[in-house]
């Protein structure tokens, strides 16, 4: 599975009091075999690994295909991500990018992943409006490469 498309959410849940662990349980009761996303940020911008890269998430109906999720834990419709969550979530995307040889053109938030069948606010609209800064942190940082 070639790697093609990044995809960013957000937990839909408190930024305190969600972590990865929360997650997965949740997404197990759902029917899935383990947590449908790749990487999880949780509140304190810790970075936690999710189901492994080899194996394809569940996380974007319509889209899991060749995609990669990352988690940030909160509720970015009420709640702001803190600027270590931020950091983080440029990290792991920078990361991605260069493990797949992907730029930051390949960054979706989950509401307009290419093939994407849900319709959804995800990753809210506190993070999704930063998301063009992201991504031009990401390709800052590609470019020193
Ligand atoms: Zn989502």
């Amino acid at each position: 599975m070639k790697i093609q498309k990044l995809v960013v959410h957000h937990s839909a849940t408190n930024s305190v009091t969600t972590k990865r662990a929360d997650i997965e349980r949740w997404h197990r009761q759902r029917g899935f075999s383990q947590i449908g996303y790749h990487k999880v940020i949780e509140g304190d911008g810790g970075i936690v690994d999710g189901r492994p890269e080899t194996i394809q998430g569940a996380h974007a109906r319509g889209a899991n295909h060749a995609s990669l999720g990352v988690c940030v834990v909160g509720n970015f419709e009420t709640e702001v991500p803190s600027a270590p969550q931020i950091e983080a979530l440029v990290d792991v995307l920078t990361g991605w990018c260069n493990t797949y040889k992907l730029d930051e053109t390949c960054i979706y938030g989950h509401f307009n992943v290419p093939g994407g069948t849900t319709r959804t606010a995800c990753p809210g609209r506190n993070l999704k409006n930063q998301l063009p800064a992201i991504k031009q942190k990401v390709a800052a940082r590609l470019r020193l490469r």
